[in-house]
């Protein structure tokens, strides 16, 4: 007696699988490894799940069509092995698949104005028609429910295609998300390092940000652990950092600049704006008073070889604006209006040249911190 694999399979398809009623070939639970020497024979059968209730009946009704179809001679006793189904790895999903660039706002120090300057230009790029979204990722100051006039928002859970998202809060065109929705102005403090970086990484995956042009993330000052989070989280288009003329902020805006543009973050930085680069009363627009010094921004901008994006007075209207919800960005009549569409303009320009002469940056892998 010669035996053969398909000898085997043969004897096998008059088997049964009671779970469906097809037969063990047909049913696809033959795995393909079928093993013969001399007239022994060993191969294994497959089921979904492990706990399969018909596993004991289907090996015995297997081994018996062995003995029956071809011959009582065949060695087959204890030799069918029983395996579950390799679960597919599941294919990650791609995190914000219509978001077309992601743009970290970043600043070395608080206070220099990074969040008015992120709302501002989330509210001049949704003016000039682009689709736009912001996540307010300032954990230790999330400031953007009240710039945008949304503190009494609470983003609700959605449904999309079987799966529970966030739905963001929505002002002046841009959709918004805020650790400050989650957390009491007080509490945030506390919310150091993993549970900071879980719920960002909560507001990326879940939010249900849709389709983007832009999509911007109001990062906490300096650099922290959010940052990695984030480098390692999605592949960010590019960094803007914002700084005074100050030469405290222009120190810490290199810090800035250089962790962006580091080996191990590799982050391409799409300029520097320099805020609070004089004040002008509202009334004398033409009168320019350099408090924090004249064009420091400028300077490290040429200095490091990175664009200039925007200079920013310093205007009461731009203060009472973001305490007021309602940023000086909407009304483009004004000198500080004009100023944040300019930024805007400048931004999606550097955006399409990075995006032409760049490739697209990967996500960060860091092993060892
Ligand atoms: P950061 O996010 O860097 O901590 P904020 O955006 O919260 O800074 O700004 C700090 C304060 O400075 C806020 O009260 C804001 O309204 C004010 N501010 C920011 N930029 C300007 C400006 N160009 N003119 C006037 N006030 C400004």
């Amino acid at each position: 007696m010669t035996l053969y694999p398909q000898l085997i399979l043969d004897a096998l398809s008059k088997v049964r699988y009671p779970g469906t009623g097809k037969d063990l070939v047909s049913q696809e639970m033959v795995d393909d490894d079928i093993r013969i020497d001399g007239n022994k024979v060993s191969f294994s059968l497959i089921f979904d799940k492990p706990n399969d209730p018909f596993i004991k009946s289907v090996v015995k009704a297997a081994e018996t069509a062995i003995l029956t179809y071809i011959s009582p001679e065949v060695d087959i006793k204890g030799n069918i092995q029983v395996k579950a189904k390799q679960q597919l790895p599941q294919q990650p999903e791609k995190l914000l698949p219509d978001v077309k660039n992601i743009i970290a706002v970043s600043s070395g120090k608080g206070g220099v104005g990074k969040s008015t300057v992120a709302a501002n230009l989330a509210v001049a790029l949704a003016s000039l028609g682009y689709k736009v979204g912001l996540l307010d990722a300032d954990i230790f100051g999330p400031s953007m429910p009240k710039m945008f006039h949304v503190e009494d928002a609470r983003p609700y859970m959605e449904e999309v295609n079987g799966k529970e998202m966030i739905a963001p809060a929505e002002n002046y065109g841009v959709k918004l998300l805020s650790i400050g929705f989650f957390v009491n102005k007080e509490d945030a403090v506390l919310w150091r390092g993993g549970m900071a970086s879980n719920a960002l990484k909560q507001l990326i995956g879940e939010g249900n940000w849709g389709s983007l042009d832009y999509f911007l993330i109001d990062l906490p000052p300096g650099t922290s652990d959010i940052h990695l989070t984030l480098v390692q989280t999605l592949a960010i288009t590019g960094a803007i950092i914002v700084t005074t003329p100050q030469e405290v902020a222009l120190a810490d805006a290199r810090k800035g600049i250089s962790m962006f543009m580091g080996e191990k973050v590799n982050v391409p930085v799409l300029g520097l704006v320099e805020n609070m680069a004089w004040f002008t009363p509202a009334e004398l627009p033409e009168n320019k008073y350099y408090l924090f010094g004249k064009e420091g921004g400028k300077r490290l901008a040429e200095e490091l070889h990175v664009p200039l994006l925007g200079q920013i007075p310093i205007v009461q209207s731009i203060c009472e604006g973001g305490d007021t919800g309602t940023p000086v960005a909407l009304n483009t009549d004004t000198v500080t209006g004009q100023a944040f569409h300019t930024l805007a303009e400048n931004v999606v320009k550097q955006v399409n040249y990075r995006n032409e002469h760049l490739a697209p940056t990967k996500k960060v892998n860091i092993t060892h911190r």
